[in-house]
């Protein structure tokens, strides 16, 4: 009973082109199957399943290859355009989707009342200070483990917290536009545990930062890099390994923060997600 075409039907994820064949191996050489799930939205995501090592392509720029295993995640950021072309490619050809990619809906957060050098800082010692913490902040995003820890989705890294910031708000600080707010923020007692939502490598683990206070970056793979700020304790370093629930550290008000919570956050290469939609998310099966 060779090949049930309604069987693919059946599947959750969607089901694009060739797939069952390019997952026997080499020996039908034909273009890679593309199976995709996920978040398809602003600051969503898409989990894909294709051969094993292709070349992953979002909106005619090369993002990377697969894992080993054939899976790859791309993102869909907060100001992204209203679709994205998500492409493989082998040497025995390529396939693709283009994806709608719906509008997100985000709030606006007033907060005024701030010191003026927390809105606009003009000091030079804190100047220099921010730009020396941003260029080692851009070396943990920029970490690229040849991971795919993200193909089971997140788990919550705190149980017990009030949601007191969505992510994707447009932030109006002392009456002034700024950038828009890139977490959710978890509101819970300073000294809660924080754990790790998937495993990954902790590619950032420092205290004492302006903004963020303590704060640690784990990479998951494939560019995707979740962050946990305003920690009141970091229990990892850099370079170490970590296990879906791990605790990693606790819930602080470290950095510009006006209450204890974790910010947490979610970045692929450069687009600003939203990590609360990666929970309970799986790779197409
Ligand atoms: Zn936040």
């Amino acid at each position: 009973m060779a090949g049930n075409p309604g069987q693919g039907l059946n599947r959750r994820a969607l089901i694009l082109s060739g797939a069952a064949a390019t997952f026997a191996g080499r020996a039908w050489a034909g273009p890679p199957g593309l199976e995709l799930a996920g978040r398809f939205q602003q600051g969503g995501f898409a989990i894909g399943r294709t051969a094993p090592r292709a070349q992953v392509r979002l909106d005619g720029e090369e993002v990377g290859q697969a894992s080993a295993e054939g899976l790859f995640v791309v993102g869909f950021d907060r100001d992204g355009p209203p679709a994205a072309e998500i492409g493989v490619r082998t040497p025995d050809g390529e396939a693709s989707h283009r994806a709608e990619i719906a509008k997100g809906v985000f709030d606006i957060q007033r907060i005024s009342g701030l010191p003026e050098d927390e809105v606009t800082p003009s000091n030079p010692a804190l100047l220099a200070r921010l730009e020396a913490e941003a260029r080692r902040k851009a070396e943990g995003f920029a970490s690229h483990a040849d991971l795919d820890d993200f193909k089971d989705g997140f788990v919550l890294p705190v149980r017990g917290f009030r949601l007191s910031a969505r992510f994707g708000g447009q932030r109006i600080l002392n009456g002034e536009p700024k950038r828009p707010h890139y977490g959710d923020d978890l509101a819970a007692p300073v000294g809660t545990p924080v754990h790790a939502p998937a495993a990954g490598v902790v590619s950032f683990a420092e205290t004492g930062l302006h903004y963020e206070g303590g704060l640690i970056m784990i990479d998951h793979g494939q560019g995707l890099v979740s962050c946990y700020l305003h920690l009141s304790r970091v229990g990892v370093v850099r370079g170490e390994m970590v296990a879906t629930g791990q605790l990693i550290g606790a819930v602080g008000k470290e950095g510009r923060a006006t209450g204890p919570h974790l910010c947490w956050r979610l970045k692929w290469r450069g687009r600003n997600l939203d990590p609360m939609l990666l929970v309970g998310a799986q790779a197409p099966v």
